[in-house]
């Protein structure tokens, strides 16, 4: 299998808990390694250009202001399948709906404060890690 690259996000519920280690910790347990973090504290533009995808749902305006009322820890994870196994570690979006001992199970609030953000394919990893990330800050 190859290595490849994914790009996560600690979001403001889980670092306003004190718990980007907890959420780390389960990543590296579950066989990623992080090959870039950084604390940021995300503009409206950024979380509206990021979740573009999702501009016409209704929950949108919602995600946005969510997402830039404290702090976030964006990640580059590398590992075998990273794509994968990261979604796999995360746990299904709604909390309720996850498997015991994912990220979301363990600490999300809701559906929409769910602790964690993490690519859905290789093509959208590469995309995400070039929004927030440049190739100098990818030092393995
Ligand atoms: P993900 O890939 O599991 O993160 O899920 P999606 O791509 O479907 O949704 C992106 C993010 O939008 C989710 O992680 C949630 O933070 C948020 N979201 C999704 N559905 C809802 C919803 O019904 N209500 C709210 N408030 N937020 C939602």
């Amino acid at each position: 299998m190859t290595v490849t690259r994914t790009f996560s996000i600690i979001k403001p519920d889980a670092t306003r808990r004190n718990l980007t280690g907890a959420v780390t910790q389960i990543l590296e347990d579950g066989g990623l390694r992080v090959v870039a973090s950084k604390r940021i504290q995300m503009t409206k533009e950024q979380a509206e250009g990021f979740y573009g995808v999702h501009k016409e749902r209704p929950f949108f305006g919602e995600l946005v202001e969510f997402m830039i009322s404290e702090p976030v820890v964006v990640q580059v994870l590398e590992g075998e399948n990273s794509v994968q196994r990261n979604r796999d570690l995360m746990g299904a979006t709604n909390p309720d709906d996850a498997d015991e001992g994912t990220i979301r199970k363990t600490h999300a609030l809701s559906i929409g404060e769910n602790s964690v953000h993490g690519s859905d394919s290789d093509e959208n990893a590469a995309i995400e890690i070039s929004y927030f990330f440049s190739d100098t800050e990818l030092v393995g």
